[in-house]
């Protein structure tokens, strides 16, 4: 995208964040550039896009900006992107699979991947956060990326991939039993012995503590609200715009074009919708308050209603009845002494 059509997007989003209620004032901005690609792009560009994004958003109360890509970059590169994002960077990680390739070898995209991760370790001390795509074709690997993740001490996020956008099946309900026993292990392992933040665990856990009240603030995120209308916008290189990325890599309930002007608020009535819906179709289930129903992007890639309720419900519910358990054995206090010494 051009500077010119980055800067006249930002205009379009902030008469969009007016009339969806947004209070720059008292807002908290994160903005994630997201793509492979972005590896490509100059670094002068990227100066400049972040000092449009400041300018930009003078108004709000602070702004965050990070970048979320691949690291198949020289260290050079990797040094301007790191310092240029205060080390705000996120990666996705693939150390078993042949899924990410370098030049047709997935054994020479490791090798520089790991050779970039080690170069900032050893260069700022610090350790990026990576996430990994579980799907029916990966899911053997997650037990291996947690063990790396802890051995490496860097935090990872497991995320279920929407699968008909990644082009596998649905998980059958054999499957997801499976992943399902495989998250709760997991998560036992987890809980108060790990060294490095691991999601979806972390959040899920800072929801319910959130419900327990105290100093942690009420939490809101995604892939688990009833608000998908609040949450934020996607917007992709040709200005076209959705809720967060899930619904923009399904190519679903687009909300336009930042660039054209165009505004279509039939997904922000869907999203509405959904809330009410969700309140009623999940009402009897203990965990409503921190799941809210989980993700519809979730629901439409597996050819439900936007209405409908996560089809990995019983994953979430499990998690989180296994959380209860485990903050019943735990004094608060306890745990979140814990959680400040993640990585
Ligand atoms: S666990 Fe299932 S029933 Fe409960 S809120 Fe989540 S999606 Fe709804
Ligand atoms: S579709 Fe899922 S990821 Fe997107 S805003 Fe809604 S809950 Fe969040």
């Amino acid at each position: 995208m051009s500077l010119l059509n980055l800067s006249e997007s930002i205009d379009s989003l902030k008469l969009y964040m007016g009339s969806a209620g947004v209070n720059p004032k008292t807002t908290t901005l994160t903005v994630c550039l997201l793509g492979g690609e972005l590896t490509t792009l100059s670094i002068t560009y990227l100066r400049q896009v972040k000092e449009l994004l400041k300018q930009g958003f003078t108004e709000f109360r602070d702004i965050e900006i990070g970048i979320q890509t691949n690291l198949i970059m020289t260290t050079a590169k990797l040094d301007d992107v790191y310092r240029l994002f205060n080390g705000n960077i996120g990666t996705s990680i693939d150390n078993f699979s042949d899924a990410r390739k370098f030049k047709g070898s997935s054994e020479r995209y490791r090798d520089i991947f790991n050779q970039n991760v080690e170069h900032i370790k050893k260069g700022y001390g610090d350790t990026l956060g990576g996430c990994y795509v579980v799907s029916t074709g990966s899911m053997k690997y997650v037990a291996s990326e947690v063990s790396l993740a802890e051995e490496r001490e860097h935090p990872l996020k497991l995320i279920v991939g929407r699968q008909s956008a990644i082009g596998e099946e649905v998980f059958s309900q054999r499957q997801l039993n499976k992943l399902t026993n495989l998250y709760v292990s997991l998560l036992e392992g987890w809980f108060m012995r790990s060294s490095v933040a691991l999601e979806p665990f972390l959040y899920m856990l800072n929801r319910k503590l959130s419900l327990l009240g105290g100093e942690l603030d009420p939490f809101e995120s995604c892939n688990m609200t009833n608000k998908c209308h609040a949450q934020g916008v996607c917007m992709e290189p040709n200005g076209d715009f959705y809720f967060c990325q899930e619904l923009a890599d399904l190519k679903k309930m687009k909300l336009g074009n930042l660039l054209t002007g165009e505004l279509d608020s039939m997904p922000i009535d869907v999203s509405k919708f959904r809330e009410a819906s969700i309140t009623i179709g999940c009402s009897s289930c203990l965990h409503f308050n921190a799941c809210k129903g989980g993700c519809m992007a979730y629901a439409l890639d597996a050819g439900a209603l936007p209405s409908a309720k996560d089809p990995y419900c019983s994953l979430h519910y499990a998690v989180y009845s296994k959380i209860d358990e485990m903050l019943d054995t735990y004094e608060k206090a306890e745990i979140i002494k814990w959680k400040k010494t993640l990585k």
